[in-house]
Protein backbone atom coordinates (compact mmCIF):
# COMPACT_ATOMS: atom_id res chain seq x y z
CA UNK A 1 0.00 0.00 0.00
CA UNK A 2 2.91 2.46 0.91
CA UNK A 3 4.32 1.58 -2.37
CA UNK A 4 1.25 2.49 -4.36
CA UNK A 5 0.94 5.43 -2.25
CA UNK A 6 4.68 6.57 -3.02
CA UNK A 7 3.68 5.91 -7.10
CA UNK A 8 0.57 7.66 -7.01
CA UNK A 9 1.92 10.57 -5.55
CA UNK A 10 5.27 10.80 -7.84
CA UNK A 11 2.33 10.69 -10.52
CA UNK A 12 0.67 13.32 -9.40
CA UNK A 13 3.85 15.54 -8.43
CA UNK A 14 4.88 14.87 -12.13
CA UNK A 15 1.75 17.13 -12.83
CA UNK A 16 -0.71 14.73 -14.02
CA UNK A 17 -3.22 17.12 -15.50
CA UNK A 18 -0.05 18.63 -18.13
CA UNK A 19 -0.04 22.11 -16.39
CA UNK A 20 3.81 21.48 -16.57
CA UNK A 21 3.72 22.51 -20.07
CA UNK A 22 1.12 25.00 -20.36
CA UNK A 23 -2.72 24.65 -20.01
CA UNK A 24 -3.87 22.33 -22.67
CA UNK A 25 -6.83 22.71 -24.70
CA UNK A 26 -8.12 18.92 -24.21
CA UNK A 27 -6.89 16.51 -21.80
CA UNK A 28 -8.05 12.77 -21.98
CA UNK A 29 -7.53 9.92 -19.60
CA UNK A 30 -7.26 6.47 -21.18
CA UNK A 31 -8.23 7.63 -24.94
CA UNK A 32 -9.42 4.58 -26.93
CA UNK A 33 -8.42 3.68 -30.19
CA UNK A 34 -10.21 1.23 -32.19
CA UNK A 35 -8.48 1.29 -35.83
CA UNK A 36 -9.68 -0.05 -38.81
CA UNK A 37 -7.37 1.05 -42.06
CA UNK A 38 -7.73 -0.27 -46.00
CA UNK A 39 -6.24 2.55 -47.79
CA UNK A 40 -3.17 2.90 -49.96
CA UNK A 41 -1.84 -0.50 -49.51
CA UNK A 42 -2.15 -0.52 -46.15
CA UNK A 43 -4.67 -2.83 -44.32
CA UNK A 44 -4.80 -3.55 -40.78
CA UNK A 45 -6.88 -3.39 -37.44
CA UNK A 46 -5.24 -2.25 -34.16
CA UNK A 47 -7.18 -1.26 -30.70
CA UNK A 48 -5.66 -0.15 -27.46
CA UNK A 49 -5.96 3.50 -24.77
CA UNK A 50 -3.46 6.02 -24.22
CA UNK A 51 -3.22 6.64 -20.40
CA UNK A 52 -3.30 10.28 -20.47
CA UNK A 53 -3.62 12.68 -23.66
CA UNK A 54 -2.81 16.38 -24.01
CA UNK A 55 -3.87 18.29 -26.54
CA UNK A 56 -2.79 21.86 -27.71
CA UNK A 57 -4.95 23.04 -30.61
CA UNK A 58 -2.95 26.42 -31.39
CA UNK A 59 0.75 24.46 -31.62
CA UNK A 60 -1.17 21.30 -32.88
CA UNK A 61 0.77 19.83 -30.21
CA UNK A 62 -0.35 16.37 -28.44
CA UNK A 63 1.59 14.98 -25.64
CA UNK A 64 1.11 11.02 -24.55
CA UNK A 65 1.92 10.57 -21.29
CA UNK A 66 2.39 6.47 -19.92
CA UNK A 67 2.79 5.91 -16.77
CA UNK A 68 5.02 2.75 -16.04
CA UNK A 69 5.10 0.69 -12.70
CA UNK A 70 8.20 -1.65 -13.84
CA UNK A 71 11.68 -1.59 -11.66
CA UNK A 72 13.73 -0.75 -14.49
CA UNK A 73 13.67 2.34 -16.82
CA UNK A 74 13.89 1.31 -20.56
CA UNK A 75 17.05 0.62 -22.01
CA UNK A 76 18.88 -0.26 -25.50
CA UNK A 77 15.94 -1.23 -28.06
CA UNK A 78 12.79 -0.81 -25.40
CA UNK A 79 13.95 2.63 -26.11
CA UNK A 80 14.62 2.20 -30.17
CA UNK A 81 12.47 -0.23 -31.12
CA UNK A 82 9.27 0.97 -28.71
CA UNK A 83 5.88 -0.63 -30.18
CA UNK A 84 3.99 1.55 -27.72
CA UNK A 85 5.97 4.72 -28.76
CA UNK A 86 4.95 3.86 -32.70
CA UNK A 87 1.24 2.20 -31.67
CA UNK A 88 0.33 5.49 -29.04
CA UNK A 89 1.49 8.07 -31.90
CA UNK A 90 -0.31 6.01 -34.81
CA UNK A 91 -3.44 6.37 -32.78
CA UNK A 92 -2.73 10.32 -32.61
CA UNK A 93 -1.97 10.32 -36.28
CA UNK A 94 -5.38 8.86 -37.48
CA UNK A 95 -7.61 9.83 -34.10
CA UNK A 96 -6.56 13.53 -34.32
CA UNK A 97 -4.81 13.84 -37.58
CA UNK A 98 -4.28 17.99 -37.33
CA UNK A 99 -2.18 17.17 -34.39
CA UNK A 100 1.45 17.34 -36.59
CA UNK A 101 3.32 17.28 -33.11
CA UNK A 102 3.22 14.48 -31.18
CA UNK A 103 5.44 13.40 -28.42
CA UNK A 104 5.27 10.23 -26.21
CA UNK A 105 6.95 10.48 -22.45
CA UNK A 106 6.82 6.88 -20.22
CA UNK A 107 6.85 7.78 -16.77
CA UNK A 108 8.20 5.20 -14.01
CA UNK A 109 6.64 5.90 -10.91
CA UNK A 110 9.16 3.95 -8.82
CA UNK A 111 11.59 6.63 -10.32
CA UNK A 112 12.26 10.10 -9.63
CA UNK A 113 9.91 11.98 -11.71
CA UNK A 114 10.79 15.58 -10.12
CA UNK A 115 13.29 17.82 -12.55
CA UNK A 116 16.38 18.56 -11.09
CA UNK A 117 17.56 22.46 -9.58
CA UNK A 118 19.43 22.96 -13.15
CA UNK A 119 15.36 21.60 -14.98
CA UNK A 120 16.50 18.56 -15.95
CA UNK A 121 14.53 15.73 -16.25
CA UNK A 122 13.89 13.03 -13.27
CA UNK A 123 15.61 9.55 -13.48
CA UNK A 124 12.04 8.86 -14.19
CA UNK A 125 11.15 10.16 -16.87
CA UNK A 126 11.92 9.35 -20.34
CA UNK A 127 11.13 11.57 -23.20
CA UNK A 128 10.86 9.76 -26.47
CA UNK A 129 12.61 10.45 -29.82
CA UNK A 130 9.98 12.46 -32.25
CA UNK A 131 8.50 9.71 -35.02
CA UNK A 132 9.03 10.95 -38.18
CA UNK A 133 6.01 10.75 -40.53
CA UNK A 134 8.11 7.96 -42.82
CA UNK A 135 8.82 6.01 -39.75
CA UNK A 136 5.07 5.38 -39.29
CA UNK A 137 4.40 4.64 -42.73
CA UNK A 138 6.47 1.87 -42.54
CA UNK A 139 5.11 1.14 -39.14
CA UNK A 140 1.68 0.57 -40.79
CA UNK A 141 2.89 -1.76 -43.60
CA UNK A 142 4.42 -3.62 -41.28
CA UNK A 143 1.37 -3.94 -39.25
CA UNK A 144 -0.39 -4.81 -42.60
CA UNK A 145 1.95 -8.00 -42.95
CA UNK A 146 0.88 -8.61 -39.29
CA UNK A 147 -2.70 -8.75 -40.14
CA UNK A 148 -2.00 -10.75 -43.36
CA UNK A 149 -0.35 -13.46 -41.41
CA UNK A 150 -2.71 -13.27 -38.82
CA UNK A 151 -5.70 -13.68 -41.08
CA UNK A 152 -4.36 -16.94 -42.73
CA UNK A 153 -3.01 -17.97 -39.83
CA UNK A 154 -4.34 -21.56 -39.11
CA UNK A 155 -4.74 -24.52 -36.90
CA UNK A 156 -1.78 -26.03 -38.90
CA UNK A 157 0.73 -23.38 -38.46
CA UNK A 158 -0.67 -23.02 -34.49
CA UNK A 159 0.51 -26.81 -34.32
CA UNK A 160 3.45 -26.80 -35.59
CA UNK A 161 5.08 -23.64 -33.87
CA UNK A 162 4.58 -24.83 -30.02
CA UNK A 163 6.95 -24.55 -27.72
CA UNK A 164 7.04 -28.25 -26.67
CA UNK A 165 8.18 -28.68 -30.17
CA UNK A 166 11.23 -25.71 -29.64
CA UNK A 167 14.54 -26.73 -28.17
CA UNK A 168 14.99 -26.03 -24.83
CA UNK A 169 16.75 -22.34 -24.38
CA UNK A 170 20.36 -22.02 -24.87
CA UNK A 171 20.61 -18.15 -23.55
CA UNK A 172 18.83 -18.64 -20.22
CA UNK A 173 15.60 -17.42 -21.43
CA UNK A 174 12.11 -18.59 -20.15
CA UNK A 175 11.47 -20.59 -23.74
CA UNK A 176 11.02 -23.94 -25.53
CA UNK A 177 9.45 -26.91 -23.66
CA UNK A 178 10.63 -24.96 -20.13
CA UNK A 179 7.32 -22.76 -21.15
CA UNK A 180 5.24 -25.89 -20.48
CA UNK A 181 6.20 -26.76 -17.18
CA UNK A 182 5.36 -30.27 -15.78
CA UNK A 183 2.85 -31.85 -13.76
CA UNK A 184 3.60 -32.54 -9.68
CA UNK A 185 5.70 -30.96 -7.00
CA UNK A 186 9.27 -29.46 -6.66
CA UNK A 187 12.09 -32.11 -5.51
CA UNK A 188 14.78 -32.34 -4.41
CA UNK A 189 17.45 -35.26 -3.79
CA UNK A 190 14.31 -37.31 -4.46
CA UNK A 191 11.81 -35.59 -1.82
CA UNK A 192 9.18 -33.21 -1.91
CA UNK A 193 10.44 -29.41 -1.51
CA UNK A 194 7.83 -27.99 1.16
CA UNK A 195 7.10 -24.14 1.89
CA UNK A 196 7.00 -23.37 4.94
CA UNK A 197 4.02 -23.93 5.96
CA UNK A 198 5.28 -27.70 5.28
CA UNK A 199 2.99 -27.97 1.80
CA UNK A 200 4.19 -29.32 -0.99
CA UNK A 201 5.44 -26.47 -3.75
CA UNK A 202 3.92 -26.99 -7.26
CA UNK A 203 5.98 -27.16 -10.18
CA UNK A 204 5.11 -24.61 -12.81
CA UNK A 205 2.98 -25.53 -15.33
CA UNK A 206 1.41 -23.78 -18.50
CA UNK A 207 -1.63 -22.36 -18.20
CA UNK A 208 -3.41 -23.78 -21.32
CA UNK A 209 -1.30 -27.54 -20.84
CA UNK A 210 -4.41 -28.98 -19.07
CA UNK A 211 -8.01 -28.87 -19.84
CA UNK A 212 -10.54 -26.41 -18.38
CA UNK A 213 -13.86 -24.92 -18.84
CA UNK A 214 -14.54 -21.54 -19.88
CA UNK A 215 -17.00 -18.49 -20.75
CA UNK A 216 -17.55 -17.35 -24.00
CA UNK A 217 -19.76 -13.66 -24.35
CA UNK A 218 -21.62 -13.67 -27.60
CA UNK A 219 -23.54 -10.75 -29.09
CA UNK A 220 -26.54 -10.61 -30.22
CA UNK A 221 -25.49 -11.12 -33.68
CA UNK A 222 -23.98 -14.41 -32.32
CA UNK A 223 -20.54 -12.79 -32.56
CA UNK A 224 -18.11 -13.83 -29.80
CA UNK A 225 -16.87 -10.46 -27.57
CA UNK A 226 -14.27 -11.67 -25.38
CA UNK A 227 -13.83 -15.19 -22.95
CA UNK A 228 -13.23 -15.27 -19.50
CA UNK A 229 -12.19 -18.19 -17.22
CA UNK A 230 -15.28 -17.63 -14.36
CA UNK A 231 -18.55 -17.41 -14.17
CA UNK A 232 -18.30 -14.48 -11.83
CA UNK A 233 -16.51 -11.99 -14.80
CA UNK A 234 -19.80 -13.04 -16.58
CA UNK A 235 -22.60 -11.06 -14.52
CA UNK A 236 -22.50 -7.69 -15.32
CA UNK A 237 -22.57 -7.99 -18.98
CA UNK A 238 -24.42 -6.21 -21.82
CA UNK A 239 -27.63 -7.40 -21.02
CA UNK A 240 -27.79 -7.86 -24.71
CA UNK A 241 -25.05 -10.53 -24.75
CA UNK A 242 -25.40 -14.00 -23.84
CA UNK A 243 -23.25 -16.43 -22.40
CA UNK A 244 -21.63 -20.20 -23.75
CA UNK A 245 -19.88 -22.54 -21.25
CA UNK A 246 -17.05 -24.40 -23.08
CA UNK A 247 -14.41 -26.72 -22.90
CA UNK A 248 -10.97 -26.42 -23.99
CA UNK A 249 -9.56 -29.81 -24.57
CA UNK A 250 -6.08 -28.70 -23.76
CA UNK A 251 -2.66 -28.34 -25.53
CA UNK A 252 -2.86 -30.24 -28.49
CA UNK A 253 0.57 -31.59 -28.37
CA UNK A 254 -0.14 -33.40 -24.84
CA UNK A 255 -3.39 -34.03 -25.83
CA UNK A 256 -1.53 -36.16 -28.87
CA UNK A 257 1.64 -37.79 -27.03
CA UNK A 258 0.16 -38.02 -23.57
CA UNK A 259 3.60 -38.20 -22.46
CA UNK A 260 5.65 -35.59 -20.51
CA UNK A 261 8.44 -37.90 -19.81
CA UNK A 262 10.89 -35.54 -22.33
CA UNK A 263 10.64 -32.71 -19.57
CA UNK A 264 12.99 -31.97 -16.71
S1 LIG B 1 1.90 -26.53 -22.79
FE1 LIG B 1 1.33 -26.24 -24.93
S2 LIG B 1 0.46 -24.16 -24.95
FE2 LIG B 1 1.66 -24.34 -23.07
S3 LIG B 1 3.72 -23.59 -23.60
FE3 LIG B 1 3.71 -25.83 -23.90
S4 LIG B 1 3.26 -26.10 -26.07
FE4 LIG B 1 2.64 -23.99 -25.53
Amino acid sequence: MELIDTMTLEGLLYDFFGADLKKPSQQISEQEFNLEIDEDGKKYKTRGFIDKLFLYSKEKRAVIRDFKTSKQVFKGKEISDNLQNLMYCLAVKKVFPEYKNIEVEFLFVKFDLQPDLLGSPGKGVLKMEKISEEELEGFEYQLTSIQEYLESFNEDDARSNLAAKQNYPSDNTFGGPLMCGKEGFKKSKGKEVLDKNGNPIPNYICEFRNPFDYYAIINKEGVLQKCVFTKEETENIDPEFFVEKRSYQGCPHFEKTEDSSFLV
